[in-house]
C-alpha cells in the first residue's frame, strides 16, 4: 500500500491522534485528538494534514511533492467539504481554508501562516452572501490574504531577500497607512468596504511591480503556493535560528495544517483569543487568557492590538477596563470555561489554546501543551500533584533543570524596590528581575552582549524576528502586546524577565530614545524591570536571591531526593556557603579547595605566610612558616566541618603550582624580603625559581606532597586537630582527605605514609580512640582511570575531576581553549563544549574505566565527581548511569542536580515501566 501523507480530522473523527505527534507535528496531533478522541470531540474546524514526512521529501527534492500527494490532498479536501457543506473554490457555497504550520514541537511564531486561502475576485460575491452581506469583512479578509500571501509565499519562499523596510509586507502596509492618513482614520477598523476595496486592487498593482508576478486569483495556486511555503519556512531564518537555540534536529521537518476558516472578525459576534488552563506566568490554578472582539488570529499573537481578559482573573492593568468574555459572551464563555477543564482533566497538563467564536459559534483551532516558567512549572507540577491528577514521578518529569534554574535567578531586593517609583507598568510576561542597558534592536542586543555588556532589549512591539536578540539579551520590554503574543511565549520558555505591554512607553527607533511620558532614557542608559509585576525603574537596582523563601520549591526538592539515587554535595570553601548548599539540601562538600583560603576576603596574612613557606630556601625556614600558617588553616577546615555536621567533606590537599602565589607588587615583596630577612635581590632569585613553562602539568598537587612532605603534614593536622576538636565539642566531624593529580599508587602510599603518622599523632594528643575519616584521591589525569585498580588498593574514595581530566583527556588548554572552541561549535566538530557537559564518547569512557578497575580490587570504593560537570544535567545523568555515589557542585547548581539525578533514574525506569498514566 503506498505510504499514508494525508491525515483527515473533523466530524467527531481523525484519522491521527495525540501519540502521532511525530508524523503529524504537535498541532496536527492536537487537532486530530480534540475532532476525534471519544472523550472530547470537540467543535474542531474540520481539515488535514500533511505530514512532516512531506516536509522532508519536499526539501531533499527540489521542492517537489511524492506522487501519491496530490490524489490524497484532494480526496481529504473533499471529506472537508461533505463536512461544510461548502465546496473549496465554489462561486455560490465557497469554502476557505487556513495553512498552518506544526512541527513536532512547538516554535511559536517561526514559522509562516496563510489564511483565507481560497478567497478570489469570483469566490467573493459568494462569501458576501455567505457571511449575511458583510462585504466589508470579505474585503477585509482578501486583503489579508493579499497581505500574507505575496509576503509568505511570493517573497520570502521564493528566497527573495529584500533591503530593510523594503519587503513587499511593508510596502503594502505603507498604502494601507497612507490610506489611512488621508482619511483621518486611527485603526484598521475604521476602513470601510471601498476603502479596503481600493486597497485590495492597489495591493495588486504594487505586488506586480515589486515581484514582478501576478497575486494568483486561483484556490488551487493559493492552497499549493501556501503549503510549500509553510513547508520552505522550516528553513527560515528564524526557524533555524530557534531550533539551533532550542536542540531542536533540523531533519525533523513540519507538517503543514489545513483547515476550515473559520472568523472571528465578522462582526461584534465574532472573537478570537488565547487561553491557558492554568496561569503560565505564575502557575495558579485559574483559567487565564486574553481574546479580542471582531479579529483574527493573528491579531491576538501578533501583539498589534491590546486584547482583552477573558475573565476577572486575566484582568491587568493594561486591560482592567475593557469587557471581559465572561461579561460580554456569557453562554460562549460556559462553553469554553467546561472545554478547557476537560482537555487538562484529558491531558493531564496545563492546556495552551486558541479558539474563535464566528457569530456566536465556538470552535477549538488549537491545543498544546503550554509553555511556563520555572516559578509556574514548580506551582503547577505540586498543585496537580496535590489534586491527584498526576503521580510524584510525573511531578519530578515536569520542571526541567532549565525552569529549577529559573527559580534560582535573581529578584530585585524589594526593600529597594519598595522604596523606588517605578516609571512605568506592562504585563509581567517574564519572572524574576534583571537590569541592562537599553537596546532598541535585535542586532545590538547580539553585538553589545558579545562586547560583553548587559543589555535589555526595548521594542515598540514583540517580534518573532527578534529571537537572537532575546536570547543575547538581560530581559526584553515592549510597548504594545499581551501575554499570549509569541515573544512573550518565546521569553517565557526562556524563563527570561520580560514585561510586554507597556503602553506607558514610546520607542523613537530612529533617535534610539525610549519616551515614558516627558522621561526621556537613551541607548545604553540602565533600566531594570521586574519581570514578576510588570514594572520599569531607571537605573540599576539591586539584585537578591528569592530562593530561601519558596516552600513550593523546597517541597517539589523534597520529592526529588526521595527518588534519586546519587547523593548530592556540593564543592564550598567557606562556612557560609555550606550553609547555603545545606539549604538547598547539598549533603555533604565533594570539594573543599584548600587554596581558596588564600584569596579574597580575610586572605591577607594566610597568604603573606604561605608566600613565605613557598619562597624557603631550607626545610627549617618551610616548617616555621608551615607553623605560623597551621593556625588559619585548621580555623577554615573546622569551620566548614561544623557547618556540615554529620556529613562528609572531601578536603583537597593543597593543588595549583606555587608560583601562582608569589606576589608580583614592589610593595609586598618589600615586606615578605623583610620578614625572611634577606634580600630583594634574593627574594626574586627564589621566585623566579619556581617559574614554571607548563604550570598545569608542572609542580602541583601530590607532587608538591612528595617534594615537600611537610606541607602534607600539616594539611592534615589541621583537618584532624579541626575534627577532633569538633568530637571533644559534642560534633559529628567527618572529613576525607582527598589527595590531587595523582598518577600512581606510590605517591598514594608516600602520602598515605604521611597521613597515619599524623592520625596517630593527633589521637594520641586528644586522647581519642578514633576519628572517623577516609583517605582517598581525585582520578583527574587519564593514567589514573587506567592504574585505577592499584589505587584503589590504597584510596578508600575516588573524586573524578573531570575539569583536569577533560584537559588532559583532550589536551586543550583549560585557560586558553576560549580562543578556538566557538570555532569548534559553529564548525559542529564538537557538539558543546566539553568543559561545560562531559564528553561522554571520549572523557565518559575514561571515566567508566576508571570506576570499573577501581572497583574491581575495592567493591566498597566511593566514587563521585567534583568538576564543574557535576551541576550540569547531562552530565548527573551521565553520572548516574556510570554507577558514581555521588556529584558534588557550586552551591546554586545543587537544587539542579537533585532533580537531574531524580529525573535521570525515572528516564531509565521510563523504558520498563510507564511513568504517565496511559492514554488510550
Ligand atoms: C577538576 O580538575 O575537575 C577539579 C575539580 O579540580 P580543579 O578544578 O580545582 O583543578
Ligand atoms: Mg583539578
Amino acid at each position: 500500500m503506498a505510504k499514508k501523507y494525508v491525515y483527515s480530522f473533523g466530524g467527531g473523527k481523525a484519522d491521527g491522534n495525540e501519540s502521532m505527534k511525530n508524523l503529524l507535528g504537535g498541532k496536527g496531533a492536537n487537532l486530530a485528538e480534540m475532532a476525534g478522541h471519544k472523550d472530547l470531540k470537540l467543535p474542531v474546524p474540520p481539515g488535514f494534514t500533511l505530514t512532516t514526512e512531506v516536509c522532508t521529501y519536499f526539501l531533499d527534492n527540489k521542492k517537489t511533492y511524492p506522487k501519491t500527494l496530490k490524489d490524497e490532498v484532494n480526496k481529504a479536501m473533499s471529506l472537508v467539504e461533505k463536512l461544510m457543506g461548502r465546496k473549496f473554490g465554489d462561486t455560490t457555497n465557497p469554502l476557505l481554508v487556513s495553512v498552518r504550520s506544526g512541527a513536532r514541537k512547538s516554535m511559536p511564531g517561526m514559522m509562516e501562516t496563510v489564511l483565507n486561502v481560497g478567497l478570489t475576485e469570483k469566490t467573493i460575491p459568494a462569501m458576501i452572501k455567505q457571511s449575511g452581506g458583510n462585504d466589508r469583512f470579505v474585503y477585509d479578509a482578501y486583503r489579508r490574504l493579499i497581505m500574507m500571501f505575496s509576503d509568505v509565499v511570493m517573497e520570502k519562499a521564493a528566497g527573495i531577500e529584500p533591503k530593510d523596510d523594503q519587503g513587499i509586507r511593508k510596502q503594502l502596509e505603507r498604502i494601507m497607512d497612507q490610506l489611512k492618513k488621508e482619511k483621518g482614520y486611527k485603526s484598521d477598523t475604521d476602513m470601510n468596504t471601498a476603502d479596503l476595496k481600493k486597497l485590495c486592487a492597489d495591493f495588486k498593482v504594487k505586488i506586480k511591480e515589486v515581484l514582478g508576478k501576478e497575486f494568483p486569483d486561483d484556490p488551487q495556486a493559493q492552497l499549493w503556493g501556501g503549503i510549500g511555503a509553510v513547508f520552505s519556512s522550516w528553513n527560515g531564518k528564524r526557524a533555524i535560528s530557534y531550533r539551533r537555540i532550542e536542540n531542536i534536529p533540523h531533519e525533523w521537518g513540519t507538517a503543514v495544517n489545513v483547515q476550515t476558516m473559520v472568523f472571528g472578525n465578522m462582526g461584534d459576534a465574532s472573537a478570537t483569543g488565547v487561553a491557558f488552563t492554568r496561569n503560565p506566568g505564575n502557575g495558579e490554578n485559574n483559567f487565564y487568557g486574553e481574546y479580542l472582539v471582531n479579529a483574527q488570529g493573528e491579531d491576538v499573537v501578533a501583539g498589534i492590538r491590546t486584547p482583552a481578559p477573558i475573565n476577572e482573573y486575566s484582568k491587568s492593568g493594561q486591560n482592567k477596563d475593557m469587557v471581559s468574555l465572561e461579561k460580554g459572551m456569557p453562554k460562549i464563555y460556559q462553553e469554553l470555561n467546561l472545554i478547557q477543564q476537560r482537555l487538562e482533566k484529558h491531558y493531564h497538563d496545563m492546556q495552551d489554546i486558541e479558539f474563535t467564536i464566528e457569530n456566536g459559534r465556538l470552535f477549538m483551532l488549537q491545543c498544546r501543551i503550554g509553555k511556563r516558567n520555572g516559578p509556574a512549572a514548580v506551582r503547577m507540577a505540586m498543585d496537580m500533584l496535590k489534586e491527584k491528577k498526576i503521580t510524584k514521578e510525573v511531578a519530578v518529569m515536569r520542571v526541567t533543570p532549565a525552569q529549577l534554574d529559573e527559580l534560582l535567578h535573581p529578584i530585585i531586593d524589594p526593600k529597594v524596590e519598595l522604596n523606588t517609583k517605578p516609571l512605568a507598568k506592562g504585563l509581567p510576561a517574564g519572572p524574576g528581575g534583571a537590569s541592562g542597558q537599553i537596546v532598541f534592536s535585535a542586532h545590538d542586543a547580539v553585538t553589545w552582549f558579545n562586547n560583553g555588556r548587559r543589555v535589555i532589549l526595548v521594542r515598540e512591539e514583540t517580534n518573532p524576528e527578534d529571537v537572537e536578540g532575546m536570547r543575547a539579551a538581560q530581559a526584553i520590554l515592549t510597548a504594545r502586546g499581551g501575554m499570549t503574543s509569541h515573544a512573550a511565549l518565546v521569553a517565557r520558555g526562556w524563563g527570561k524577565c520580560c514585561v510586554v505591554g507597556c503602553s506607558a512607553i514610546h520607542v523613537d527607533l530612529a533617535n534610539k530614545e525610549l519616551h515614558m511620558g516627558d522621561k526621556v532614557l537613551r541607548e545604553g542608559d540602565w533600566i531594570t524591570l521586574n519581570g514578576t509585576k510588570g514594572f520599569v525603574y531607571a537605573g540599576q537596582l539591586p539584585m537578591m536571591d528569592a530562593t530561601s523563601e519558596n516552600q513550593l520549591l523546597a517541597d517539589f526538592l523534597k520529592i526529588c531526593s526521595t527518588i534519586r539515587k546519587l547523593g548530592v554535595r556540593t564543592n564550598a570553601e567557606s562556612p557560609e556557603d555550606a550553609q547555603k548548599a545545606r539549604q538547598f539540601g547539598a549533603e555533604g562538600i565533594g570539594l573543599f579547595r584548600t587554596e581558596h583560603m588564600f584569596y579574597g576576603k580575610g586572605s591577607d596574612q594566610p597568604l603573606f605566610l604561605l608566600r613565605k613557606m613557598i619562597v624557603s630556601k631550607t626545610t627549617e625556614e618551610r616548617k616555621r612558616a608551615l607553623d605560623e600558617l597551621f593556625p588559619f588553616v585548621k580555623k577554615d577546615i573546622k569551620g566548614t566541618i561544623e557547618a556540615m555536621d554529620g556529613f562528609p567533606v572531601v578536603i583537597r590537599l593543597l593543588d595549583p603550582p606555587l608560583h601562582e602565589f608569589v606576589p608580583r607588587e614592589a610593595a609586598k615583596l618589600d615586606e615578605l624580603a623583610k620578614d625572611l630577612n634577606i634580600s630583594r635581590d634574593e627574594l626574586a632569585k627564589r621566585a623566579e625559581g619556581l617559574h614554571e613553562s607548563n604550570p598545569m602539568m608542572g609542580h602541583r598537587g601530590v607532587r608538591l606532597g612528595i617534594t615537600y612532605p611537610e606541607v602534607t603534614a600539616m594539611q592534615i593536622r589541621a583537618i584532624f586537630e579541626a575534627a577532633a576538636e569538633l568530637l571533644k565539642e559534642g560534633k559529628k566531624p567527618y572529613p576525607e582527605i582527598m589527595v590531587p593529580v595523582v598518577c600512581d599508587v606510590k605517591e598514594l602510599d608516600d602520602q598515605l605514609a604521611i597521613a597515619k603518622q599524623v592520625y596517630q599523632e593527633t589521637l594520641a594528643k586528644y586522647g581519642l580512640k578514633s576519628i572517623k575519616h577516609m583517605f582517598g584521591t581525585m582520578i583527574e589525569i587519564p593514567r589514573a582511570a587506567f592504574v585505577a585498580d592499584k589505587l584503589a588498593t590504597v584510596a578508600q574514595f575516588f573524586s573524578f575531576g573531570t575539569n583536569d581530566m577533560t584537559q588532559m583527556g583532550f589536551g586543550f588548554s583549560r585557560d586558553d581553549m576560549g580562543g578556538f572552541i566557538g570555532e569548534y561549535l559553529s564548525k559542529g566538530i564538537l557538539p558543546e563544549d566539553p568543559f561545560q557537559s562531559i564528553d561522554q564518547e571520549g572523557i565518559g569512557e575514561i571515566i567508566k574505566l576508571g570506576i570499573n578497575r577501581g572497583r574491581s580490587t575495592n567493591k566498597n570504593l566511593e566514587v563521585g565527581i567534583c568538576g564543574e560537570h557535576g551541576g550540569e544535567p547531562k552530565s548527573v545523568e551521565f553520572c548516574h548511569r556510570v554507577g558514581m555515589n555521588y556529584v558534588s557542585c557550586s552551591p546554586f547548581r545543587v537544587p539542579i542536580a537533585n532533580l537531574a539525578a531524580a529525573q535521570a533514574v525515572l528516564k531509565e525506569t521510563a523504558g520498563k515501566k510507564p511513568v504517565a498514566k496511559k492514554k488510550k
